[in-house]
């Protein structure tokens, strides 16, 4: 079984539906730190997203 990484934005903010996931950890890092940058305006490092954003599924 294969795993994926996934980020759901609407736990972020509830009127986003954005959902990131990629059996790649640094593609869906890539994504999500590009969604949070271009439509919600927050900077956040690939070390935030990782631990606190980013949940394996
Ligand atoms: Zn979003």
């Amino acid at each position: 079984m294969t795993t994926a990484h996934r980020l759901d934005c609407e736990n972020e903010a509830a009127d986003c539906r954005f959902i990131v996931q990629s059996e790649h950890e640094d593609e869906a890092l890539e994504l999500a730190r590009t969604h949070m940058e271009d439509v919600h305006g927050q900077e956040y490092t690939d070390d935030e997203l990782r631990h606190e954003h980013l949940e394996t599924v």
